[in-house]
């Protein structure tokens, strides 16, 4: 016979087997959580300008991640073919961040492969200039100081109606950053508005709206971009222009080959100088900030 202690816990075990039964049967399967406390927002960007300029407005913002789909080297997206790496990139995120204005040439893929991803486009509203041959307007915004604080303002706006949650936020980020954007361009006006020379031959087609806005004359353009070198007429030809315009600075680019300016410059006696268009360099808030600095002391000293 057994112990009244035996059948008790025998019936315990029973219950506690037909409670733990029935909620898992209750349990319905993966159940959406309602926390809305680890919710994250990915923000992804096609490159480094765009980058710079969200990490601003999506500052200390909650749950908001950005990542770079780029690696902070790869430079303009000029005939930038989408890797495997990218598209899992842009798959977890769910706001995308482009430049625009044909920058991304390969927006068709993103938009066929990912129906979902929102897109963001930096460029909306801004009028462009026209661009090299048929390829439409010239996608290098980014480098006038106007158009940065312009884009600046469009991600701000157009993140805070994807997230309206933290509008407010992007919002006070946005004006924050663009005063930043505003004083920088004051201080550029302040020194570049009397500077004695005013023609400048630059590379690639990066600089026509930062010389339209302080009213620099872009003269040639050497190589107009990454892996075309100029060909030898071509090299004959600017040399022409410089010793006729009696140009003393030639504007390299950190991102490229200077082979093509050190033989314009043997040839000419002009000195090359490096202005950055700000397409790689540190991951960090005010890098933008920086290197237009560094770009200013550069032609302080070019122009002068
Ligand atoms: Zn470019």
């Amino acid at each position: 016979m057994r112990k009244p202690t035996t059948i008790l816990i025998t019936i315990v075990l029973l219950v506690a087997v037909i409670i733990f039964l029935s909620a898992c049967q209750g349990q319905t399967p993966s159940a959406p959580e309602k926390s809305t406390e680890s919710k994250t927002l990915t923000i992804a960007t096609s490159f480094y300008p765009m980058y710079l300029a969200a990490i601003n407005v999506a500052k200390d913002v909650p749950g908001v991640k950005v990542v770079n789909m780029t690696q902070p080297t790869t430079g303009c997206l000029h005939d930038y073919q989408l890797k495997p790496d990218d598209l899992k990139t842009l798959s977890e995120a769910q706001i995308f961040v482009v430049n625009g204005a044909g920058m991304e040439s390969f927006m068709d893929k993103v938009v066929n492969q990912l129906p979902n991803l929102k897109i963001i486009d930096a460029s909306k509203g801004i009028p462009l200039i026209k661009g090299d041959g048929e390829e439409g307007g010239n996608p290098h915004l980014w480098v006038s100081i106007s158009n940065a604080i312009q884009q600046v303002k469009n991600i701000g706006l157009q993140l805070a109606t994807l997230d309206p949650d933290h509008a407010a936020q992007y919002s006070a980020n946005t004006t924050a950053y663009a005063d930043k954007l505003e004083a920088l361009r004051a201080k550029m006006h302040q020194t570049l508005d009397n500077a004695k020379k005013r023609d400048i031959i630059t590379f690639h087609e990066a600089f026509p709206y930062f010389a339209r806005e302080f009213n620099l004359n872009i003269v040639a353009v050497i190589e107009r971009e990454p892996g075309s070198e100029p060909s030898a007429a071509e090299l004959a030809d600017t040399i022409e222009i410089v010793n006729k315009s009696k140009i003393k600075a030639l504007f390299a680019e950190p991102q490229y080959s200077a082979k093509a300016a050190d033989t314009i410059a043997r040839e000419t006696g002009a000195k090359v100088f490096i202005l950055d268009p700000v397409v790689t360099g540190a991951m960090e808030p005010d890098a933008y900030l920086k290197i237009m600095e560094a770009n200013l002391n550069t032609l302080e000293e070019a122009l002068n």
